[in-house]
């Protein structure tokens, strides 16, 4: 068993209005609250963020944002920050999600800055990667992952690679209900490992968590979870109800 402890993220993208954030996040706490074996964290849209940081206080539960722009302030409508973030207590945010890379031009060089600016802030960064289905039928799967990962952590250092979470993501598996199969996520993680081990060394890059995101929900998890290399997941569909989200959490903390 792998010394990682693992994590469950939930990714509400662009859902739930204030009142349902609310209802969600009080059964999520009821449920899992104190749970220690498995870190959670949940991603509510920013009308939600501080509401639902208030929630979550006095529990194990973390706040997370879904993005956040890489200055601190400025003329920049439409954006947040993130010295704004962790002011409201969040302690992780989404990066180079497949959404933002493809409806919002984020490029690697883009998606990098964040990173930066993230870890300068002590905001621990869910770095997205992962092939389109084109990319994965041409062949190009570690190529494109090796890229986006490379450009993502450029200038990263090793003290603060620990920090980082990364989410492999195969774009075709999000809300598609088709999920990978254990083999294409566990190559592609292991892959991951490898490029982690050439750029921080072998004692960093086993401390980094490497989550598996793409339509995963109770049924499928045990066994995705049990992979050497797959540290959690980040949930998008299944993180919208507290009795998936919860049950991910359950099966996250059972895996041996
Ligand atoms: C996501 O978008 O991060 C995601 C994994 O979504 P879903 O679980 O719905 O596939």
């Amino acid at each position: 068993m792998s010394s990682r402890k693992k994590l469950i993220a939930g990714n509400w993208k662009m859902n739930k209005t204030s009142a349902d954030a609310a209802a969600l996040v009080t059964d999520i706490v009821a449920a899992v609250g104190r749970q220690a074996d498995v870190d959670v964290v949940v991603c509510p849209p920013f009308t939600s963020l501080e509401s639902v940081g208030k929630a979550l206080d006095g529990s194990t539960v973390n706040l997370g944002a879904q993005n956040m722009h890489p200055e601190a302030s400025g003329a920049y409508t439409g954006e947040i920050s993130a010295p704004m973030l962790r002011a409201i207590f969040a302690t992780h945010v989404i990066l180079g999600h497949s959404e933002r890379r493809a409806y919002c031009g984020e490029t690697d060089a883009f998606v990098n800055k964040k990173v930066l600016a993230a870890l300068k802030n002590q905001l621990k960064p869910i770095l997205c990667v992962g092939e389109t289905l084109a990319e994965r039928e041409a062949g190009a799967t570690l190529k494109v992952v090796q890229t986006q990962l490379e450009g993502g952590l450029e200038g990263v250092n090793k003290e603060q690679v620990a920090s980082i979470v990364i989410a492999y993501e195969p774009v075709w598996a999000i809300g598609t209900g088709k999920v990978a199969t254990t083999e294409q996520a566990q190559e592609v993680h292991a892959f991951i490992r490898g490029l982690l081990v050439k750029l921080f060394g072998e004692p960093m890059a086993q401390k980094v968590r490497i989550l598996y995101g793409g339509s995963m929900k109770p049924s499928n998890a045990p066994e995705l979870l049990a992979q050497k290399d797959i540290d959690g997941g980040l949930i998008g569909g299944a993180s919208l109800e507290a009795r998936s989200f919860v049950e991910l959490v359950t099966v996250a903390a059972a895996v041996k």
